[in-house]
């Protein structure tokens, strides 16, 4: 099933933007600088499934990506709302009738929310973006500045959209320079990842350590435990796990020589 990552929840105008794009975080109508800045990452690293059809659960489909603004709106209305790249108040947003190749996003909705699903994202009628509602909150909305989208509050049978946040975690080891190090990326951002580590060499026999860091914005992180040097020159094996705040769970060996 064909599916895009890094979509991420803007912490200043609540919407969901595109966030793939390394120089270009989009143009946020409630940016810290003043309208027009880039929006800005907060929270999960969802996954929306594109050009498709989900046979089991409730979705609506032609969800696109404004490529003016980055962020995610409806694009099933003759009416594409109002973007903030644009300058004209009564432009909207540009998906499907600029560029054909656009992605068709098809979200759940209805669904309810658990380990890897957020629920509360609702299609603003005035901007038509998707924001975050779950907490009430209502961002800043082009649509209707300087007020907040308008979602839930306004129509109660607005779709409940619910985002999925698979986490595919990758866990890396070695050592260099007398030091075991571990990275890893595809955690949960913003999220604590608990580390166990498992050493043996033939200096100081067994030892396990329990850490506990911080996976950043992007979901990755890297670590370096303190007391490894101590073991000094001859061999050795380590095993590390890596768990992530969903639960997931995973490991990774390492033998060599010092
Ligand atoms: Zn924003
Ligand atoms: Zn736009
Ligand atoms: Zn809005």
């Amino acid at each position: 099933m064909p599916r895009q990552g890094n979509w991420r929840f803007c912490i200043q105008c609540r919407s969901l933007f595109f966030n793939g794009f390394p120089e270009n975080k989009g143009t946020c109508p409630a940016s810290p600088g003043g309208f027009g800045g880039p929006h800005k990452a907060q929270g999960f690293n969802f996954k929306l499934d594109h050009d498709t059809q989900l046979f089991l659960i409730p979705a609506q489909d032609n969800w696109r990506n404004c490529h003016m603004c980055q962020a995610l709106f409806f694009d099933g209305h003759p009416g594409k709302g109002f973007c903030p790249a644009i300058g004209h108040p009564s432009d909207g947003h540009r998906g499907n009738a600029i560029d054909p190749q656009t992605f068709n996003f098809v979200l759940p909705h209805g669904i309810g929310s658990s380990r890897n699903i957020q629920e509360g994202w609702r299609n603003c009628h005035k901007c038509q973006v998707l924001f975050y509602n779950g907490d009430g909150g209502s961002g800043a909305c082009t649509g209707s500045m300087p007020g907040g989208h308008i979602g839930n509050a306004a129509d109660p049978q607005t779709f409940n959209f619910c985002l999925a946040f698979p986490v595919v975690p990758r866990l890396n080891a070695r050592v260099q320079g007398g030091h075991l190090m571990a990275s890893g990326v595809e955690f949960t951002p913003d999220h604590p990842v608990e580390m166990e580590y498992w050493y043996r060499s033939n200096h100081t026999g067994d030892r396990t350590v329990f850490r506990t860091v911080q996976a950043d914005q992007e979901g990755r992180f890297e670590d370096t435990v303190p007391d490894f040097q101590t073991l000094g020159t001859g061999g050795y094996f380590a095993h590390v796990w890596a768990t992530d705040f969903t639960e997931v769970r995973i490991d990774h060996q390492i033998s060599g020589q010092l």
